[in-house]
């Protein structure tokens, strides 16, 4: 992790480091008369009545909105983040981030629900209906669901409509294609490659909310450096990061044919300490396939002790 820190040091600049957070003081980026960063368009072309945030809610963040997406794009990038989160539900659920409404659930499609409560997970398993397998031997407990669809590439956009909201202007300026591709409605039309095959950096660090605040940080190539892509966006959030490459063909004509390798970013600057309940893992994932596929049914978790509440019961 030390060679993958000095490679960003040496060869990169923060162009954007944001934290913000589930609730609090909104903090607003861009003005009013509001233009649309995404199709330029301005009042009355468009309308400006929705409150768009800058990063996905169901990412952690309720604070910072931005004046510069009109409601007809912010709809259109709704569908984009929904395969974000129907990709990241289980683990979303099971790191107990805060959503829209609270804690997400996740059911089964039928009567059995896992919830959060104050003090823990909340299991509703009802007969016939599994959601939950507790192995007290093993002191495993093993969540399943009924996974829903979503479509890879349209997790990837959602992503990259993230970075091009928080990018300043001049970033922006450096990407149109990738702009252009975010004014489709669907996938394909207007798509651009990232050079790297959409490869998405996954990391997962265990424990309660150990990034306890939303971040984003973009990292900029140095003039100096050639021999990697121009942008890098880290997403962490909960127990999760998600990092990728900002597709602009322009910038990055200098990298194509050549061998590129992909270094995690290290997250550990974002994690609270005392909640790191161990290392922080990195696995390489493909966001490429447009087709919708479904995610892991279940995820398991190391238990120190289980507390059975009766039915009707308070969880806390
Ligand atoms: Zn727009």
């Amino acid at each position: 992790m030390a060679q993958s820190a000095s490679h960003y040091l040496t060869h990169y600049d923060i162009a954007v480091h944001r934290v913000m957070a589930v609730r609090g003081k909104n903090e607003i980026l861009g003005q009013t008369p509001n233009v649309c960063r995404f199709c330029s368009r301005t009042v009355p072309a468009v309308t400006f009545c929705k409150e768009a945030h800058a990063v996905p809610e169901l990412a952690g963040n309720g604070t910072l909105i931005s004046l510069y997406e009109c409601d007809e794009c912010n709809a259109r990038f709704a569908k984009f983040e929904d395969d974000l989160g129907k990709m990241t539900l289980l683990e979303r659920s099971a790191g107990q981030v805060l959503g829209k409404r609270g804690v997400p659930s996740v059911t089964t499609g039928q009567k059995s629900r896992i919830d959060m409560g104050t003090s823990g997970f909340l299991i509703q398993e009802h007969e016939g209906d599994p959601i939950a397998a507790i192995d007290q031997d093993k002191k495993t407990l093993t969540v399943t669901i009924a996974p829903q669809a979503y479509r890879p590439l349209g997790a990837y956009k959602a992503l990259v409509k993230i970075a091009l909201t928080l990018m300043a202007e001049g970033d922006l300026a450096k990407v149109p294609e990738a702009v252009q591709w975010l004014r489709e409605n669907d996938l394909a039309t207007s798509q651009v490659t990232d050079c790297t095959g959409y490869s998405c950096v996954r990391g997962w660090t265990p424990g309660p909310l150990p990034i306890a605040q939303t971040t984003v940080m973009l990292l900029r190539r140095k003039p100096s450096f050639q021999a990697g892509p121009a942008y890098v966006m880290l997403l962490a959030f909960g127990n999760m990061s998600f990092q990728i490459v900002i597709p602009a063909p322009q910038e990055d004509a200098i990298i194509v044919g050549k061998p590129i390798t992909i270094w995690p970013i290290p997250v550990f600057a974002f994690l609270e300490a005392d909640r790191a309940r161990g290392p922080t893992r990195f696995w390489l994932r493909s966001l490429a396939s447009p087709a919708p596929e479904k995610g892991a049914p279940s995820i398991v978790f190391n238990f120190e002790s289980i507390v059975e509440v009766p039915p009707g019961a308070s969880a806390a």
